[in-house]
Formats: C-alpha cells, structure tokens, sequence
C-alpha cells in the first residue's frame, strides 16, 4: 500500500546492508538493520493503541533509537512530536495538552516529573533512553522486524512540530507528508546530495533543520550520516575528515574557527558547509573562506515552512544574504500594515508559497487565519528585501523592529555598524520603552577577549556612520548574548533585561 513519506525515505532501503548511520563509538547502523528496529517500534506503538492521525509526543536525547522512532510513526501513519530536550515538565505539559499526544516518550530521567504531566492530559508514558534502553525498548523487544506499512496519501500530517518560541509560545506547525518531502527533494538536487555523501550531523533531531533538511535529505540522496549526540568541538574535529558534508547553526561554524586545529587540511576534502537557523554574520562568512577556502552556504527557512531560500551551490554564496527562493518556492516582499507587494529593494514582510508551506497551526484557528494567507501565502514574520538579482536579505523579525519617534529602526542594520568597530564579537540591538520617542535603542555588546568597550567609547564611532535617531542611547556590555538551543538569540530575553533603562 502506498505510503509516500516511508516509502520514498525509508522503505526503499528494505533489505539494503548499505551504511546509514555512523555512531562515535565507530560501529555502523545499516539501512536495513534501522528498517527492522523502526518496524519493532510500530508495533508497540500499535500495540499501546496509537492509530494513523494520533500524535507521539517523545522528548528524548539525540540516538539511533529517537530517530527509528520517527520512522515508525511514518509508517504507521502516526504523527511524530518531537520536543526540545531543554523543556522542563511544565513547558511539556502545554505542549502534550495542546497536542492532545496519546502517548509520550521521554528519558527515564525526566519520567518523574512528567507523571503528573501526563496524568493530567489522560496521555500514556514511557521511557527510552540515550542508549537505546527504557520501557518502550523493553515493550519492542522480540516483536516482529516487519510491518505492514500504513497507507497514507501526501496530503496526510506527518508530524507536528512546535516553532522554538523565539518570538512568544511555541506554536505546532502542522506539516504533511508532501511539505516535507517536496522541500528535502528540492534541497537534496539544488545541494547535490548523493548517495557518496557523508553528512556530519551534529545538530538536534527535535528542530526541522537537525531531523528534516539533514536526515530527509540525507535519506532521500541515499548517503549515509555521521550521527554525534551534540556539537562537541574535539569530536567533530576527529570527524570532519570522514565527512563530504555539514549542516550547522552559526555557532557551530564559530566555534570551529575558535579552534586552532581547524584548517584547510581538515576539510580539503569537504564538498559543502551549510548554515541557517539564525544569521550568519558577514564576518564568520568571511575568516571560515580565508581559514578553509570553502564557502559556507546560508539559506532560510523555519518549522512553518521547511527552507525557502538557499545561496546557490554554484554561483555566487553572498555573504549576509541567504540566497533566491528555492525552485517551487514563491517569495515576496509585501508592505506589513496592507500586504500589497513591494518593489525590490524596499524592506517588508516577507511572504512565501509553494508544496512545503504548512497546513497550518494545531488547535489555533486564529493564529493561522493571521499568518496563512487564503492564497496560500504564509506570512513569515521576518523582515527583509529582495535584491534585483533575486537574492533576499533578512534584516530581523517584525516583532524586534523598533520604532522610535515614529521612525522604523531595523536592529540588523545597527548590528552590522556596531559588528564592525574594534573591539566588538558581536552585538544584539533592542528597543526599550522611552518617555518621548516611545522607544529607543539599546545597543548589547559582547566584547572580543581583552577588550574593553563602554558607551563613550562606541557613541563617538557611531556618530557618522548612523543617524541620530538609530544610535544606541544605551550600551551595555555583557559575556555572551542570551540564545537558545538552535542558537537563536533571544531578543525576548535583552528586551525584558533593558526594559527599564529609559524610564
Ligand atoms: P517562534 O516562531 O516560536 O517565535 P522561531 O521563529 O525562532 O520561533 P523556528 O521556526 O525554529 O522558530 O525559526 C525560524 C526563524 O529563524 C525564521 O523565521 C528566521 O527568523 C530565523 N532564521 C532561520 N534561518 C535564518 C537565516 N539564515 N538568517 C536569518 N534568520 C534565520
Ligand atoms: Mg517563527
């Protein structure tokens, strides 16, 4: 019976001896054994009473074992509900009541804690570990290596995924089996994957860029992957010469050049460096191609929606840009209080339509008759231009645009300003509730090693490269910028901080 998603991802590889995953402790997971540990998996879940359209919410470390997790519920037709692993019980217990989730997988650590949880909501529990071991392993083991795939049509959800609640509550993108596997097709032919790639994966498996642009795509080329339980710089260091490929948020490529033993002659071999999730700074773009000779390439893209643009693999990879739309993807820029588009070059909303655009938020009419267009638009809450060549900027979120004395402010253009100037890492520019202005700029500041930076010392630097009304009317200068685990920073968290510095 069809099932587009297992079929095309996982069922092909029945039998296939050939290499999926590679664990640190130097053994090998073959497609076929991972196919047979996914089947055991659909049964205990069918055997807890989970049918096609239930959703399993599971909160697990990164393992073989959470990812076969994902392909049992394809083939069986339930909806996968990864949660971030840094959620405590409280943060679960909205996401298991909003989901209605039927069961919930978690480590055995956390399983005290989310009894009441899951109490609460009427949902089952059970525990599988980092190593694979738990309740749910327990109830696997010994039941059949095959199962009878659940027939599913690509227009049926095949997983949830929460956004990461950078902007306000984390909201559940419905997805079908067609967002997801139009936008890995797209990504694996547009970056060239094969089945001669080796991708180095170190990311989470709970976030659409660790669990569907790396594996769908990795699976769809048929490669195989290097599977880290997180990103440790030594041991992705002593794994960069088996790789062809690596897909990372923008610390992970920081971190990396941090790292004297990072070098051309680690990554000579190296086919591609993808990054996205939050921006990548100009510079970094810049010292990674001096240190390696490689360009990093940065594309765009969120839980809603999959990727929907990339910096092309031949071709210019402009540093700060990330890239045209993707093919099938329809991007525009539109004017956020009207919606009508706008002319290249001027700064808007950024709106896009195509196969990989959600079916909207779970349990949240409201929220998605907001945000999805009838059109089929989806109203991204980013800001940012397309050039006339087609490559689009982002310049920051709608809702971290400042407005000061009537004046729009788009923090990026600051933080690019304050980026440059001697002395500065990195920077992170917020409003804050003025008297007069109604809001003004904060400017946060984390200071490269040694140095040492204040307001007197910055204001002068700024007075003609920005004007009056842009520059940053606080300074403060801290250790490191609050982010969250994709490495988003959390200009939620500076604004709360600074809210009261002018008032
Ligand atoms: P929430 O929607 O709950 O506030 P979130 O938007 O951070 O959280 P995600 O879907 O994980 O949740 O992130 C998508 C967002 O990440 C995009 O809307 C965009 O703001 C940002 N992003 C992703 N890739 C890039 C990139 N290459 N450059 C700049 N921003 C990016
Ligand atoms: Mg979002």
């Amino acid at each position: 019976m069809p099932n587009p998603l297992y079929d095309r991802l996982f069922g092909r590889y029945a039998g296939q001896q050939t290499p999926f995953l590679h664990l640190p402790d130097g053994s090998v997971i073959a497609h076929d054994a991972f196919l047979r540990m996914a089947a055991r998996f659909a049964h205990a879940l069918t055997a807890q009473g989970l049918t096609p359209g239930d959703r399993l919410a599971v909160q697990l470390a990164k393992s073989p074992e959470m990812l076969a997790v994902y392909a049992a519920c394809a083939q069986a037709g339930i909806i996968f509900l990864p949660l971030n692993t840094a959620y405590t019980a409280a943060e679960v217990d909205y996401f298991v009541g909003n989901s209605g989730a039927k069961l919930v997988l978690c480590d055995t650590a956390a399983e005290a804690a989310l009894v009441p949880v899951c109490a609460a909501h009427g949902a089952a529990l059970m525990t599988l570990d980092g190593d694979g071991t738990g309740s749910f392993a327990d109830a696997a083991q010994g039941l059949p290596e095959t199962f009878d795939t659940v027939d599913r049509s690509a227009d049926d959800l095949a997983a949830f995924l929460y956004t990461s609640g950078t902007t306000g509550r984390s909201k559940g993108a419905m997805l079908s089996q067609e967002n997801l596997l139009s936008n890995s097709a797209t990504l694996a032919q547009v970056w060239r994957f094969t089945e001669d790639d080796v991708l180095l994966h170190a990311l989470p498996i709970f976030h659409t860029h660790g669990l569907f642009v790396a594996t769908n795509v990795t699976l769809l080329a048929g490669g195989s992957m290097i599977f880290l339980p997180k990103f440790d710089t030594d041991t992705v260091i002593a794994n960069l010469p088996k790789a062809t490929a690596m897909m990372g948020v923008p610390t992970f490529y920081t971190r990396l050049l941090d790292d004297p033993r990072f070098d051309r002659d680690l990554v000579g071999h190296f086919r591609l460096f993808v990054s996205g999730s939050a921006p990548l700074l100009a510079e970094t773009h810049r010292q990674f191609e001096d240190r390696t000779g490689h360009r990093i390439l940065e594309r765009y893209g969120m839980t809603e929606t999959n990727m929907n643009t990339s910096n092309p693999y031949d071709g210019d990879r402009r540093a700060g840009t990330v890239g045209p739309a993707l093919p099938g993807v329809e991007l525009k820029v539109t004017d956020p209080e009207t919606g009508a588009e706008l002319p290249r070059g001027e700064i808007g909303m950024i709106e896009v339509r195509g196969a990989n655009v959600f079916q909207g938020y779970w349990q949240m009419p409201e929220k998605t008759k907001e945000e999805l267009r009838e059109d089929g638009f989806f109203i991204t809450g980013d800001l940012g231009l397309v050039e006339p060549d087609g490559y689009v900027t982002i310049v920051g979120r709608g809702k971290d645009l400042i407005i000061s004395g009537g004046f729009n402010i788009y923090p990026k253009e600051i933080e690019l300003v304050l980026d440059d100037l001697p002395g500065v890492k990195e920077s992170a520019v917020v409003g804050a509730p003025h008297p007069d202005f109604g809001e003004s700029v904060v400017a946060v500041l984390v200071p490269e090693t040694g140095a040492t930076l204040d307001h007197a010392l910055v204001a002068p630097a700024l007075a003609d490269r920005l004007a009056k009304f842009k520059q940053p009317r606080h300074v403060a200068v801290v250790d490191a910028l609050p982010r969250n685990t994709m490495g988003k920073v959390q200009k939620n968290v500076l604004r709360d901080q600074f809210a009261g510095v002018f008032t």
